[in-house]
């Protein structure tokens, strides 16, 4: 792996004594992790699907190492969301941010969903998680993602930053700014990150992450908290671009990270390089200054009357009251996060909680996306297959597959205990309704 001279030169004078140490990691596989979805999987569910031993990061109290000759996307488990495939380091920012049940949070830079999703996890339902991505080629990657983790109190949307966060002035108790970077924490994992690199290319991230930070601080509620992240190992990008913020925003102050791995930056910030057991990334926090406003703009959206060929179907299918708040577009049911929500119009939302389904021929064809967000016992009928059956394979291949023939109607595929998908019973069998493009062949 050749890595260009001129970061190589900026590496031994920001390391000084430890470059080397930094440059024999060129010569080892790169940290591999996953990070368990703690509303959808226990750990010790986990361990007993997997085929090897889960070793904790010190990034995340989620966060595990994994072997490196590992196909973790080939997994029955990956699949029902039981956990997501994140590098160990990258999990840090996430800690620092330390959503609380209940908060709104904005994840500004969010595709393809590795922090997204782990808020989601830490949120549990309760609050709003807010998922914006200004490309819109990768929304849907990270809708998929928020999707399959079961992640019922999401918005996402496809904006500008500057446009979001000025229309939504003060609204979120958090907001994560994981920016576009120059990757230099990716080199070991992705040669294409190399060939991008050049000293240009740094500064004119750095440029960009500025203005991205100023546009996140409007969102901000006086007394909220921003981190700023990178995965990248430049100073232009880190405390560079911290210490200019802060000169020009009195009203915040960087505040300890709370992430115990890696190593101390600005005092308060951190770093991770791979010397500290994950491939590279930073993290910031900042407090703004103020008290909270009690009183909110906004009120929870109003719900529609639901028809009675939902509610049946809903009663058919589930122990639980409905959850959500019940809404419409066209012939599509959703149910948006029971919280209190601005205007959605103008703001390119590509989606407002979840799918429930649509009207066909005066009855519910339900959704994927409503299922992954449900533990077995909320349902009426669940097949719950191990991750290593034959039927399994087969579901997931999108077939047909044999049931009770005492089971009639909807009901849930689970892979030891964690719902992957559904189907509908009839006589002996379940039909399969995997979603063709999740299909796993
Ligand atoms: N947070 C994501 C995760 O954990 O999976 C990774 C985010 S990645 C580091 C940065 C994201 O910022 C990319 O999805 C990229 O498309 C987006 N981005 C690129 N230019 C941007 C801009 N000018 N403003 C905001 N986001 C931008």
């Amino acid at each position: 792996m050749e890595l260009p001279q001129e970061f190589v030169e900026r590496m031994k004078e920001q390391l000084q004594e430890e470059a080397p140490a930094f440059f024999d990691s060129y010569q080892k596989p790169p940290f591999r992790g996953i990070r368990i979805n703690p509303p959808k999987c226990t750990l010790e569910n986990l361990k007993k699907s997997l085929p090897f031993s889960l070793v904790q990061t010190p990034f995340s109290p989620l966060s595990y190492y994994v072997p490196d000759d590992q196909k973790i996307g080939s997994f029955p488990m990956y699949h029902a969301g039981a956990f997501y495939s994140q590098e160990p380091s990258a999990s840090s920012a996430v800690t620092a941010l330390s959503p609380q049940p209940g908060e709104r949070i904005l994840d500004l830079c969010a595709a393809p969903g590795g922090k997204s999703t782990q808020i989601g996890a830490l949120l549990n339902g309760k609050g709003l998680l807010w998922s914006n991505e200004v490309v819109s080629s990768r929304v849907s990657i990270l809708l998929s993602n928020i999707e399959r983790m079961g992640i019922r109190n999401a918005v996402i949307s496809n904006c500008e930053p500057e446009h979001l966060c000025t229309s939504l002035p003060g609204f979120f108790d958090r907001v994560l700014v994981d920016a576009p970077c120059s990757g230099e924490g990716m080199f070991r994992r992705d040669p294409r990150a190399i060939e991008e690199w050049s000293p240009e290319h740094v500064k004119s991230c750095a440029v960009r992450q500025l203005a991205i930070l100023e546009s996140a601080q409007k969102a901000l509620t006086p007394g909220g908290i921003l981190v700023y992240s990178t995965c990248t190992f430049s100073e232009e990008e880190n405390e560079g671009v911290i210490e200019a913020f802060l000169k020009n925003h009195s009203e915040f102050e960087l505040v300890d990270s709370g992430i115990s791995g890696g190593r101390p930056a600005l005092t308060k910030a951190r770093r991770i390089y791979p010397m500290d057991g994950g491939e590279g990334h930073f993290a910031a926090k900042l407090k703004k200054s103020g008290e909270k406003a009690v009183e909110s703009l906004f009120s929870e959206p109003k719900p529609i009357k639901v028809p009675n060929f939902v509610k049946k179907f809903w009663e058919d299918t589930f122990t639980i009251p409905m959850f959500g708040v019940p809404a419409s577009v066209g012939d599509q049911f959703l149910l948006l996060p029971k919280v209190p929500l601005p205007i959605l119009k103008g703001l390119n939302v590509r989606r407002a909680g979840i799918l429930l389904g649509k009207e066909r021929k005066g009855r519910l064809e339900p959704e994927h996306a409503l299922f992954m967000t449900l533990t077995p016992e909320n349902l009426q009928h669940c097949l719950v297959l191990s991750h290593d059956s034959p039927e399994l394979k087969a579901f997931l291949r999108g077939e047909q597959i044999l049931a009770s023939d005492q089971l009639s109607g909807y009901a849930a595929v689970a892979v030891d205990g964690v719902i992957t998908g559904f189907g509908k019973c009839s006589g002996g069998f379940l039909k399969n309704h995997y979603p063709k493009g999740l299909r796993v062949h």
